[in-house]
């Protein structure tokens, strides 16, 4: 079935709609001019990951795009897990969305509604699971992640989101997975949905989030890394040291961690570090394994 055609429920604008009447209108200024923003969090064990910093980020992607979502962020954490109640299930991927309305046409929509919607559903794995264990095929892309001075980089708009489907769409034509992307610099940026990470002589290194989303898994890897001593260097990287690096992976909330085999011509060999941090993070999002760890 078309993805608009499940069974279940949508959160919009404060009610419980059946999933395939949650409509707008063609001239809707979001769907025009993407002035909307939206997040990805996943719910394990009948509990949403990190909810409240996703929610608070929604708000401030929002708040960059010039626009305030009319439900606070209490609000909005209370409808995904009714939400995620109602639908029955335990794991899972929530897609709330952020827009302005249809009630004026033209670039500028001051007084358009701003709607909000919930979506929540089953997204056991961003990719094949098998290709996912022997680490995935990059891409090197041909778009670069803009200057923050061309685009609001810092939120999560629906807008950045155009040069991710190309790049990744020309990654696939070449029968990749996805793709890395450079940023406006040449510097290395992140991959078209999730943040880069590599290992070199027992240390990870990652670039510095100055023009994409500093994400929320990539945070939580840091932050686990850390915790077991190792060493977590945020720098410029460029391309051309892809080549002295040992492994790489990339992470966020659909990815979660997957190690990566091969970025154009360079390739990398999953091993002890990158797998430590893919188990430390499979406890982490579980409630019943992180107070275990605890
Ligand atoms: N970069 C991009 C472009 C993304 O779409 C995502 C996924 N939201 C990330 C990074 C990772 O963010 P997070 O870990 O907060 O999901």
């Amino acid at each position: 079935v078309s993805f608009d055609q499940q069974d279940g429920y949508i959160w919009f604008n404060g009610e419980f709609v059946q999933w395939a009447d949650a409509k707008v209108h063609v001239l809707t200024h979001g769907l025009h001019y993407a002035s909307a923003v939206f997040e990805g969090e996943r719910a394990y064990d009948g509990e949403i990951f990190k909810l409240t910093e996703h929610t608070e980020r929604l708000h401030e992607s929002a708040r960059i795009l010039g626009f305030k979502i009319p439900y606070s962020v209490e609000e909005i954490d209370e409808a995904c897990r009714q939400l995620l109640a109602k639908q029955g299930m335990k794991d899972a991927y929530v897609r709330p969305i952020a827009w302005r309305g249809s009630e004026s046409m033209g670039v500028s929509a001051q007084n358009n509604r701003i709607n909000l919607a919930i979506a929540i559903w089953e997204w056991p794995s961003y990719f094949d699971p098998e290709q996912k264990l022997k680490g995935i095929r990059l891409d090197i892309a041909e778009y670069r992640r803009p200057d923050p001075r061309t685009a609001p980089s810092k939120s999560k708009a629906a807008g950045l989101y155009m040069i991710c489907t190309l790049s990744k769409h020309a990654a696939e034509a070449k029968g990749y997975a996805d793709a890395m992307m450079l940023d406006w610099r040449g510097q290395v940026a992140e991959a078209t949905g999730a943040n880069i990470f590599f290992v070199k002589d027992g240390k990870l290194h990652t670039p510095t989030p100055d023009c994409f989303l500093n994400g929320i898994t990539r945070q939580t890897i840091i932050d686990l890394a850390k915790r077991r001593g190792i060493e977590v260097v945020e720098r410029v990287i460029m391309p051309e040291e892809l080549e002295g690096f040992e492994q790489c992976f990339i992470c966020g909330t659909a990815a979660e961690v997957t190690p990566v085999a091969e970025i154009g011509p360079y390739s990398f060999k999953p091993a002890e570090i990158t797998k430590v941090l893919m188990e430390d993070y499979s406890n982490e999002v579980r409630p019943g394994l992180r107070a275990a760890a605890e």
